[in-house]
């Protein structure tokens, strides 16, 4: 709970304090899917930042699961201002595309307080863009660019999405242009996301001392050659947490896995980042709230 407010002077000369008191709590990650590309059996890694003066959904899955796991987590479209997109590849970006498809008559029809904002690279507002002329209706389209807008944002942009203060950085993938981006939270703490990839040499600083990291974590160390992570660019829970002990994160959450240990994936992850890492290890279920103050 959080309360704010100023002294003043009421109207018959004595003093009362008038305070608005919110219920909401002031800042939750809530986990909309946390699989790799391919899964079935969990959606793929997206997920929702709320604070007291906003949220951002940052990618959209790779379908019209969006729309379900949205509802499971009492998120409503309707509340949608902002969207960040980390890249162009189908399970990140697709279920956007959906969601536009969605929000744009319900701009239409006056059900959505537009604009609404996708912030991208260039690339990827380019792909957007794209998509929704090939696969939508020219009245569906004719939100682009006027009530939806893309935000096209260079490495090092900083914005703001109500009261988190965002600075966008490239992850420098060896795979496809990707954005991963640094949040700095009402209360100052630092939450850095890495997109869906290991963190290179460049993005180090960003990710030092910071307050909670997100960072894939393909499959377990142990399973690599069941699995193949590092084929695909992409991380261990074990090289995880070597990195995140290395470069002094305090809090890790780990997602973006294979999907055949879901039952046990919390523990078994946990225990392989925990042999480099002594900082706190989430490793949320989809719809998993984690609050992050
Ligand atoms: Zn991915």
């Amino acid at each position: 709970m959080r309360i704010w407010g100023k002294a003043s002077p009421s109207h018959r000369g004595g003093v009362s304090v008038a305070f608005r008191i919110s219920h909401h709590k002031t800042m939750e990650l809530i986990m909309l899917g946390t699989g790799n590309a391919l899964c079935t059996r969990c959606y793929n890694t997206c997920f929702y930042l709320r604070s007291a003066g906003g949220g951002l959904l940052v990618d959209g899955g790779g379908g019209n699961g969006i729309f379900r796991q949205l509802r499971r987590a009492g998120i409503a479209v309707e509340q949608l201002r902002h969207i960040f997109v980390t890249h162009c590849h189908t399970d990140h970006i697709l279920g956007v595309v959906w969601l536009i498809r969605k929000i744009s008559p319900l701009i239409h029809k006056g059900r959505f307080a537009a604009p609404l904002t996708v912030h991208c690279h260039p690339e990827a507002a380019h792909a957007l863009r794209t998509m929704c002329r090939l696969m939508m209706s020219e009245k569906i389209c004719g939100a682009l660019d006027d009530t939806i807008i893309f935000h096209e944002l260079d490495d090092g942009e900083e914005f703001t999405v109500g009261d988190l203060a965002l600075t966008a950085f490239d992850i420098h993938s060896t795979k496809l242009k990707q954005y991963g981006f640094q949040a700095v939270l009402p209360d100052g703490q630092r939450l850095v996301c890495l997109g869906d990839e290991p963190c290179a040499a460049e993005c180090e600083h960003w990710v030092a001392g910071c307050d909670w990291l997100l960072c894939e974590a393909f499959c377990l160390w142990s399973e690599r050659q069941r699995f193949n992570p590092y084929e695909k660019h992409h991380s261990t829970a074990l090289d995880a947490g070597r990195m995140a002990g290395r470069l002094q994160a305090r809090r890790l959450v780990l997602y973006h896995t294979e999907d055949r240990r879901l039952a046990t994936r919390r523990t078994a992850y946990t225990a392989e980042a925990a042999q480099h890492f002594t900082g706190i290890v989430h490793v949320p279920d989809d719809l998993e709230t984690v609050e992050l103050a």
